[in-house]
């Protein structure tokens, strides 16, 4: 029975969702602790490792003496394993695409309309026995009529843009390296245009790249000085997108109206951090994708995957290494 060693430290219960999908004829090596220590005693008899956002260090890969691929839950490996280990011992790597966009796309949704009425402010002030009956309508606004504008427009951009639509919005987005498509456009009542007219033009703003040179601080004091005032900013891609300083220079002075974000520049967000004062901002811990429905599509991809593997067919998702 092959053995596969999950090397993210998880509970029980998430154990437990990871089994309910599992193909039979595996067996799931978990950890009790976060220690690579254990890493390295319980990675020895596995052959598949999968990765999630912890990194693989590679010290834990040296251990793995039977490990023949490792398997990323997700799509980021760049910053969570180190492939020169795996060429070096002829090990293969192959990511899981599936799964995030409905729970990214459905964040957003969130985030945008969090941020639109202020929910993180107006509950903890609740909490307090404040009763912002009247005072947060001068800042509150609905989506439905609104322009978003979507930087990014692939899977998670496009999810997004079809919920949006069914609340009233009509939409832009700026993708230099996206497919010309009239129709899907059309049907989800969309444009594209280019950054600045999407910055001046858009009432709502949901960022939907990866993190790469060019997308790098792409939203800095210039980009927001070209936003209307009634802005909000919603980003759930890549903390480092968005130049943080900026964005707090922005919320704090009016610059924009809101603000809901899922990612960060520095992960965990510091309690200290300048963004944790502000009243206009609503925040989550990097959560888009951490849903049960997420967790469960992205097993059943992984283990079809594993079940290739050991059929000895061609894997899915590869990343071609050059071993
Ligand atoms: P995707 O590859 O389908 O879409 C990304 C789009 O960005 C592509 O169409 C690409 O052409 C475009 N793009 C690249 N560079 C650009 C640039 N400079 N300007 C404008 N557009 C550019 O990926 P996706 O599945 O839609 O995911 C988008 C991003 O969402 C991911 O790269 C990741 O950073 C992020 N993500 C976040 C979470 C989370 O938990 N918060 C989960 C999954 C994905």
């Amino acid at each position: 029975m092959p053995k596969i060693f999950y090397n993210s430290l998880g509970t029980e219960e998430m154990y437990g969702l990871i089994r309910e999908v599992m193909p039979e004829g595996f067996e799931l090596v978990t950890l009790e602790t976060d220690e690579d220590g254990e890493r390295r005693r319980k990675i020895g008899d596995c052959e598949v490792a999968i990765v999630a956002a912890k990194p693989i260090d590679t010290s834990v890969i040296e251990a793995a003496g039977k490990l023949r691929l490792v398997h990323h839950q997700g799509v980021g490996y760049h910053d969570t394993v180190d492939t020169r280990s795996l060429v070096k011992r002829g090990i293969r790597l192959a990511l899981t695409p599936a799964g995030t966009t409905t729970g990214v796309a459905e964040h957003a949704l969130l985030l945008a309309l969090a941020a639109a009425k202020r929910l993180s402010f107006a509950d903890s002030e609740l909490r307090r026995g404040r009763w912002h009956i009247n005072s947060l309508r001068p800042v509150s606004v609905e989506i439905c009529g609104k322009v978003v504008g979507y930087i990014g427009f692939g899977q998670i951009g496009q999810a997004t843009a079809r919920r949006f639509k069914a609340f009233g919005a009509t939409g832009m987005y700026h993708d230099p390296y996206a497919s010309h498509d009239p129709r899907r456009d059309a049907e989800l009542d969309v444009r594209p245009g280019d950054l600045e007219e999407l910055l001046t033009q858009c009432d709502i703003i949901s960022i939907h790249t990866p993190l790469t040179d060019e997308t790098r601080h792409m939203i800095s004091y210039e980009q927001f000085a070209m936003m209307k005032p009634t802005v909000i900013l919603v980003n759930t891609a890549r903390g480092p997108i968005v130049n943080e300083a900026a964005l707090v220079d922005a919320l704090s002075s009016g610059r924009i109206l809101a603000a809901g974000l899922d990612v960060f520049e520095t992960e965990p967000v510091d309690p200290n951090s300048p963004l944790c004062a502000l009243e206009n901002i609503v925040m989550t811990p990097h959560i888009s994708a951490g849903t049960i429905d997420a967790l469960k599509g992205k097993m059943r991809a992984l283990f079809a995957n594993l079940e290739r593997f050991f059929r000895g067919e061609p894997l899915e998702n590869e990343v071609k290494l050059n071993h």
